[in-house]
């Protein structure tokens, strides 16, 4: 049977796009990548590249201004970065996080108003959870939005932000009900842009990822327009973090894949002229049992990652896939990047080589868009509910 041309049409545009992503990657970012990586330097020059490509519009609808991609193609593109340079790749996810939240659920005002916008890159951010006592716990979230005419007015702390020094617009989650029950009938999501009451207090240091800013963002007494409220509609605000943690969780498995494969690559690479007691190291069984589990983990990763952007792309829930895929390919990453450490001996945990960034950065996979404890349980419920007696 011969492929429709809707779908021969939509394969082409995935390989010109990855194509194109690949040139920029092996132009352009993998000769400054470890670099800028070591001394933490934003890549300016990079994001200004992501915006001619049109990267920063990768899943917005091309209505709106964006390159329409599906989930999959997204994810493949997250991989090509990722395989490079994980902190590049967190530039447009959190970004895309934001964005879907508004195509899924803000009002066609809001999508006209804010989605070209975000495609071209023109208004940047992420998406603002987490605070200094609530991650995981969501529904425990403090900042208060509380109306006064057409304005809320925000007061609050955010941690750890993506994107949160050089970002300058933000999906942030707040309560506008604090004595609602149950507590998410009381929360709503507002687009909220920087200026007077809105700011970072500082950047955060840390581990890996580094390159791209972790912001602690402050509110005081922040006047957000109330046709900013998501949906227009107060109490919905968790629903709708929930619906854009999907596209959140399948662009983190995608980072475990980029990341798996680059730790599974270099060392295929390494193990071949790495000599030992007379042979390459490559051909000790230890060292080949290393190979072929990284291997095995890469695949399964891939393609739980894909059967979860898949199930995203035609419309159904996919909570349990988006888990399943987030928790195994960031597990995978992890150990993918312990053992190409140690099939590099003593140049995995060298500086010089790429082995131990990827050491840094694997762990924040398994932290980050819902830890992977928290993945356990949504699978686990999602289990139950889908197979009731
Ligand atoms: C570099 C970086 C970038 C980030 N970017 C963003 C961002 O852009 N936007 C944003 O909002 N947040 C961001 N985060 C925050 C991240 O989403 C949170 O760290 C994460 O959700 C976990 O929250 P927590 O750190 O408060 O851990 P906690 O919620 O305090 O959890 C601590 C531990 O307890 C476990 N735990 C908690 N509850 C349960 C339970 N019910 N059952 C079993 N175990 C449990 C957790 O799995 C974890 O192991 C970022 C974090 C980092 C490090």
């Amino acid at each position: 049977m011969s492929e429709p041309a809707s779908a021969q049409f939509d394969r082409e545009k995935e390989q010109m796009v990855l194509e194109a992503v690949e040139r920029f990657l092996e132009r352009e970012v993998r000769p400054v990548a470890h670099q800028l990586e070591h001394d933490d330097i934003w890549p300016a020059e990079i994001v200004e590249r992501m915006k001619e490509m049109g990267l920063f519009g990768c899943i917005i609808r091309e209505e709106y201004g964006g390159l329409g991609l599906s989930a999959s193609t997204y994810a493949k593109i997250v991989e090509r970065i990722s395989r490079v340079w994980m902190s590049v790749s967190g530039i447009i996810n959190s970004h895309l996080i934001m964005a879907a939240c508004v195509q899924r659920d803000g009002t066609e005002e809001q999508r006209r108003r804010y989605l070209p916008r975000f495609a071209s890159g023109e208004l940047r951010g992420g998406l603002a959870l987490t605070e200094p006592d609530c991650g995981t716990d969501l529904q425990a979230v403090r900042p208060v939005a509380r109306r006064d005419g057409d304005f809320y007015v925000v007061n609050g702390t955010k941690t750890w932000i993506s994107n949160g020094i050089h970002g300058s617009a933000f999906a942030v989650l707040v309560k506008t009900n604090p004595k609602a029950e149950p507590r998410h009938r009381g929360m709503s999501l507002f687009i909220c842009e920087k200026g007077p009451g809105f700011a970072p207090s500082r950047k955060l240091e840390k581990l890996g990822y580094k390159g791209i800013d972790s912001a602690e963002l402050v509110f005081d007494d922040f006047r957000v327009p109330a046709a900013n409220l998501v949906g227009g509609v107060e109490g919905q605000g968790f629903k709708h973090v929930m619906n854009g943690l999907e596209i959140g969780r399948i662009n983190v498995a995608a980072r475990g894949v980029g990341i798996a494969r680059a730790c599974l690559e270099e060392s295929v690479a390494y193990a071949q002229v790495r000599k030992t007691f007379g042979k390459p190291i490559c051909e000790h069984q230890a060292i080949q049992i290393k190979l072929a589990d990284m291997a095995t983990r890469l695949e399964a990763a891939r393609h739980l990652t894909e059967a979860a952007a898949t199930a995203y792309d035609q419309g159904r829930r996919c909570d349990m896939e988006a888990g399943m895929a987030k928790l195994f390919a960031t597990e995978a990453a992890s150990e993918n990047s312990l053992e190409a450490m140690r099939i590099h001996g003593a140049y995995g945990y060298s500086t010089e080589f790429n082995i131990e960034r990827y050491y840094r950065d694997a762990p924040l996979l398994c932290i980050g868009e819902g830890t992977n404890e928290l993945q356990r349980i949504i699978i686990a419920r999602q289990l139950v509910a889908r197979n009731p007696v």
